[in-house]
């Protein structure tokens, strides 16, 4: 849409003219729309890796890819405001595709028994197009599909649960693995959990949070969404774990997989190779430790 003014009636009938560029500058979603629509995706955006760690085998398992925009207008603009509004002008198919390719060529060389997370949007489950784009770049890349999991919402679900389950169905059938993010954070419904591919469910960070104001409490919501993730066979992981009380708090109540600052912030892709040496002592593959 390169029209700078649009023509619009007015209650009266008449036909009133107003500047899109001035309706923008009034709002700040308006300047993020506008400045992605010009923005070269390939060179602006990037994407920081976070350590996911399992407390069983005490190590780093994986790194969930979370993308950085620095745009030449704007400066640094965070996700939670670029995705929706990626969302709201058509390119979040696009910028989906150009940040997978991104994550997928810093992870390829990882170890292998260190996996990529890579989250989607709703409107990327919504879309056909998308998961066909997701599936043959993942094909190209040559990347284990094993490796790889896909984070969804609960939210991006609810839209439309039966095409949802028709896209993680075929990322699923790719071999890809699926994480159900942020739950707990909106409306649960429980009746279709079972229902879909889920590999790990990921608890929403305001749980851990919560620990050091209402502890018992928190310990008990915890605690039950281990025993459902255990119920379900699926992997539990507690986001948001920043200190040593939270960390014995999430593991006692039977939490095995852990994200946060504890255990490492989002950091460059070189960071996070090193984040994997240092844990490794020697630097050298498992097999040769052993
Ligand atoms: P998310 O997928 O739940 O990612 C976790 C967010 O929590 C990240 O924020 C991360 O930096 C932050 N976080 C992790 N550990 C801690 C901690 O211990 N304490 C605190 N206070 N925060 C922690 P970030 O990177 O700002 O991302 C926010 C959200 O934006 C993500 O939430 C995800 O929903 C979305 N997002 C990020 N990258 C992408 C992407 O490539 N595609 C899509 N569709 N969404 C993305
Ligand atoms: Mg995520
Ligand atoms: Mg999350
Ligand atoms: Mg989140």
């Amino acid at each position: 849409d390169h029209a700078l003014y649009r023509a619009k009636r007015d209650r009266r009938g008449r036909t009133v003219i107003f500047s899109s560029e001035h309706e923008a500058e009034l709002s700040g979603n308006g300047r993020i729309e506008q400045a992605l629509r010009t923005a070269d995706l390939d060179a602006e955006f990037s994407v920081m890796f976070q350590p996911q760690h399992d407390l069983m085998r005490a190590r780093t398992t994986g790194f969930e890819a979370l993308a950085r925009w620095n745009s030449p207008i704007l400066g640094f603009v965070g996700p939670q405001h670029f995705i929706a509004a990626a969302e709201r002008c058509g390119l979040i198919e696009q910028l989906t595709a150009v940040l997978l390719r991104k994550a997928l060529s810093a992870a390829a060389g990882w170890p292998e028994h260190v996996r990529l997370s890579v989250n989607l949007s709703a409107l990327d489950l919504m879309s056909s197009r998308s998961i066909d784009d997701i599936c043959r770049i993942v094909g190209e890349s040559g990347f284990d599909p094993e490796r790889l999991t896909f984070e969804i919402t609960e939210t991006s679900i609810m839209h439309d649960i039966e095409k949802a389950k028709t896209s993680l169905d075929i990322l699923s059938g790719l071999g890809c693995r699926i994480a159900l993010d942020d739950f707990g954070s909106g409306y649960s419904s429980f009746a279709y959990i079972h229902r879909l591919p889920l590999n790990r469910i990921k608890m929403d960070r305001n749980f851990v949070t919560r620990l050091s104001e209402e502890e018992k409490v928190s310990r008990d919501i915890i605690r039950a969404i281990a025993e459902l993730c255990a119920n379900l066979g699926v992997e539990c992981l507690a986001e948001g774990v920043e200190t040593e009380s939270e960390l014995m708090a999430v593991r006692l109540a039977g939490v095995r997989y852990i994200q946060g600052y504890y255990f490492g912030r989002p950091q460059t892709a070189a960071d996070a190779l090193a984040h994997l040496e240092a844990e490794n002592g020697t630097g050298q593959p498992e097999m040769l430790r052993a």
